[in-house]
């Protein structure tokens, strides 16, 4: 049997030699220097990866576990974090009650846009890392007990930008919900229309708009929910013809960034501008929710809304 001996090193009960000449200058010894703490850089990379996300905000590092089940809201300065469309849906469905539509709908690069890289790349690189094929999902789901139309955006594929994929997904769960006479949700994120698509994407904001008309006169709800950012072409079209608008705490709203409007109009903007309680304070909003309680509002603001309608029928239980 092999024996180890310990040394005094490894036992951390050596003594280090002092490197300090005495200041009384008699050449003996004097401090013994002190020993360096490893940088906190170093220190950091023990730990393991994936089991901590630093707060976007405040700096605070959140176990992962206790991240996920706040749904990526910071515990400590309540920071909202960008969510993904699907663990947004799964935070506000019932299990298996999500019926996805259109789930194979995927752009076509129609005007061969070629930039730094061609958009057919772009598509296929968001694609590939998103594991979405464009920037909504929509389908027909429950909530508590109503069934609702609903479509979420996701900010991590091509920022959310409206193409004709956007606008076509979102035009055919809108229809689809007139049809069946439900209500409907929209939760956007998005830096406005998609470049790559020119003109293609601008005529999204008249046919999502279009068939939320037909929607509302069939006097159906439409409850849009503003998370952040929420800005441009799709703020200038079905996010804020909500019969309800919502918006999550410190979300930036608006149509042109802060900078142009300040280049534009040549005044100072105020404290505030462009973020969810702003738009509260002057009515743009009606209410500002958090992502924890977004879902018993959302059904909450359902049973208003569709007092006295003959609901649709449950489907069976399990
Ligand atoms: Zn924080």
């Amino acid at each position: 049997m092999a024996t180890t001996s310990f040394t005094k090193k490894m036992l951390g009960l050596h003594t280090v030699k002092p490197d300090v000449p005495s200041p009384l200058g008699n050449g003996k010894p004097g401090f013994a220097k002190k020993l360096k703490l490893a940088p906190s850089k170093s220190k950091r990379k023990d730990i393991p990866e994936g089991l901590w996300t630093k707060c976007g905000k405040c700096g605070t590092m959140v176990f992962d576990k206790e991240w996920d089940e706040n749904l990526k809201v910071c515990p400590y300065c309540q920071y909202h974090s960008p969510i993904g469309a699907r663990e947004r849906i799964h935070s506000l469905v019932e299990t298996c009650t999500f019926e996805e539509m259109d789930a194979g709908m995927t752009s076509v690069d129609m005007l061969e846009f070629t930039g730094v890289a061609s958009y057919k790349s772009k598509l296929e690189d968001y694609q590939k890392s998103t594991g979405l094929k464009d920037a909504v999902v929509t389908g027909i789901c429950r909530m508590g007990e109503h069934r609702a139309g609903l479509g979420v955006m996701d900010f991590s594929f091509l920022g959310g930008s409206m193409g004709s994929v956007v606008g076509e997904k979102l035009t055919r769960l809108i229809e689809r919900a007139t049809e069946k006479e439900l209500p409907l949700i929209i939760v956007s994120t998005s830096g406005g229309a998609r470049m790559y698509e020119g003109m293609f994407s601008l005529m999204q904001m008249a046919k999502t708009c279009a068939a939320l008309a037909y929607h509302a006169k069939a006097r159906l709800p439409y409850i849009s929910v503003l998370t952040h950012p929420t800005t441009a072409g799709v703020m200038a079209s079905y996010a804020s013809v909500g019969d309800l608008i919502l918006a999550e705490p410190g979300a930036m709203i608006g149509f042109a960034g802060p900078r142009v409007i300040k280049d534009t109009t040549q005044a100072e903007l105020p404290p505030g501008f462009q973020t969810a309680e702003f738009l509260l304070d002057r009515g743009l909003i009606d209410a500002i929710i958090p992502r924890k309680e977004l879902k018993s509002r959302l059904i909450e603001y359902l049973g208003f809304l569709t007092v006295g309608r003959v609901r649709a029928p449950l489907p069976a239980p399990e």
